[in-house]
């Protein structure tokens, strides 16, 4: 997981999401990585610069892998990067700057949240009811070259805000620079805002980054815990880190790994000396988050569960997303004399309306199979033959040489990329970058999301029939009643190009 949210790692992940569902995934901002896009990302913004001259952005480096706001500065300019040296010393991201944050008491603020993955297959995420709000110490104005290097107005980080004199402690948990989320969405709506909305577009936002991530957690996973036999119950708290625009639209920051749980803060009594003291605000939200986990994860729970869901069929289920699934279900077990559930259950219980956006974890799924020894993460030159094989997707016009050119093109370039230079082959990346060329070269009529979905229907399918084929074999007669899979426009094109298609060649997103 640590990998995972890495912030080049996530920035991949959403933009692979990104380019198959364009619309659903504009929660993030637009994000380079460096150094390796450094020069499509100064064109990128020189493109838009001179469509609008008036166009004056500002953009964010992050360092990859680093936290509490190290090493983060604001630029107005890509040439800026060179000036300050990044990079030649660390790999960062690079984003849009969102200069129109919703503004409380003239400060600029985040929302953390919790979120619990309960399980990985089947998917099963919770979020917390509840978060906290992290205030900047000095009021908030559009970035300008005069106020660039104003870390407390620009990052909302507590880490870097409890050194400003301004940084209030409070216990109340609507006033001070750190309040619960709750306080500001009661606030909000005292003003008319409809919260409720505010509250479906971060779980939307959740559920869909949760579905951005899982594809390559399932490939680190299955090298670390075999198949096969019980493994270990695993779980993960995870800190999102969320920004609401002028607009109230939510967008992503960060998704952090180990999010701080510490419930107290220091207390300088005189210089040098210190001392811990509670932190309430903090305690209200943190506490709840880690004794639902522990109820959640508990494994006699199971059995209790299936009581209280008799209960909760009975009950009427309520609209508003705030409300806890499990929230007013009369409860008998000693479990009922504390406090209401925060965490609720947000997935399966809307997969219905997020399950078509998974088509990188059936992507995933195929990888997976054709990895071959346990414990690799990354797929050889024969496991790419065998999925080409077994998936019938060679023909007369995709040799199996061509295969293979396009394996070590895409795989090549691949490694050079990536940080984990642990084994060769084909990472999950590269196997994704290949699998949108076939699909394109095959569905070549359809929009992109539909190209892979028809291609991984068709790939599912015979592999479908292979698994029946196996499992008959010994026995005679013909393999099963299944039809294909409807395939829409089939076309061909010439054998990849030796040079590599462009990464994704569907037109790229620019700059807005
Ligand atoms: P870190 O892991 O170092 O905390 P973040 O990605 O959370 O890195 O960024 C630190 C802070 O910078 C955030 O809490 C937020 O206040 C601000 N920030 C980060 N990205 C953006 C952005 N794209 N637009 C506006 N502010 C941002």
């Amino acid at each position: 997981m640590t990998e995972m949210v890495r912030k080049i790692t996530l920035s991949r992940a959403v933009r692979i999401m990104r380019n198959l569902f364009p619309e659903e995934y504009n929660f993030y901002p637009r994000s380079w990585i460096l150094p390796d896009e450094f020069q499509l990302f100064a064109a990128q913004v020189q493109m838009v610069k001179d469509g609008d001259p008036s166009w004056k952005p500002t953009f964010i480096v992050k360092p990859d892998g680093g936290c509490q706001g190290d090493g983060i500065y604001l630029i107005k300019d890509p040439s800026d990067i060179r000036l300050a040296g990044t990079l030649q010393s660390r790999p960062a991201v690079v984003q849009e700057y969102i200069c129109k944050p919703l503004l409380i008491d003239k400060l600029k603020f985040d929302i953390r949240l919790y979120v619990l993955l309960k399980s990985l297959d089947p998917l099963e995420i919770y979020i917390a009811k509840d978060g906290l709000s992290r205030f900047c110490t000095e009021p908030y104005q559009e970035p300008n070259s005069r106020n660039l290097h104003h870390v407390f107005m620009h990052l909302t980080n507590y880490s870097l805000n409890v050194h400003s004199s301004n940084f209030i402690h409070s216990d109340n948990a609507s006033t001070g620079s750190k309040r619960t989320f709750s306080s500001i969405l009661c606030r909000l709506s005292s003003k008319g805002v409809d919260i409720k909305k505010v509250w479906s577009d971060i779980i939307s936002l959740v559920i869909k980054t949760v579905i951005a991530l899982t594809p390559e957690l399932k490939v680190f996973y299955q090298s670390d815990i075999p198949t096969g036999r019980p493994g270990p119950t695993c779980f993960q708290i995870l800190g999102f880190d969320i920004l609401l625009m002028k607009n109230l639209k939510p967008m992503l920051l960060e998704v952090n790994a180990n999010p701080s749980m510490r419930i107290e803060h220091e207390h300088e009594l005189s210089p040098g000396v210190f001392e811990n003291v509670p932190s309430l605000v903090d305690e209200e939200v943190k506490v709840a988050v880690i004794r639902d986990t522990l109820r959640l994860m508990d494994p006699l729970r199971k059995k209790r569960e299936s009581q209280s869901q008799q209960l909760e069929k009975a009950s009427v289920e309520k609209e508003d997303p705030l409300d806890s699934e499990l929230a007013g279900v009369p409860d008998t077990n000693p479990e009922a004399q504390l406090p209401s559930i925060c965490l609720k259950q947000v997935f399966p219980k809307y997969a219905k309306q997020f399950n078509y956006l998974r088509l990188v974890d059936r992507m995933a799924n195929l990888f997976i199979r054709f990895l071959g020894i346990k414990g690799t993460m990354k797929l050889g030159p024969t496991g790419f033959r065998t999925f080409i094989r077994n998936c019938r997707l060679s023909s007369s016009s995709l040799s199996m040489a061509a295969v293979d050119i396009l394996y070590i093109d895409i795989t090549r370039r691949w490694s050079s990329m990536t940080l984990d230079q642990r084994d060769s082959g084909m990472c999950l990346q590269a196997f994704i970058e290949a699998f949108f060329f076939l699909a394109q070269r095959k569905f070549k009529m359809l929009p992109l999301h539909e190209q892979v979905a028809s291609l991984i229907d068709l790939c599912e399918y015979h592999l479908s029939l292979l698994d029946e084929k196996r499992l008959v074999c010994g026995r005679s007669g013909t393999v099963g009643g299944r039809s294909p899979p409807h395939l829409p426009h089939q076309d061909t094109c010439p054998p990849p190009c030796a040079n590599g298609a462009d990464k994704f060649s569907h037109p790229r997103p620019t700059v807005p």
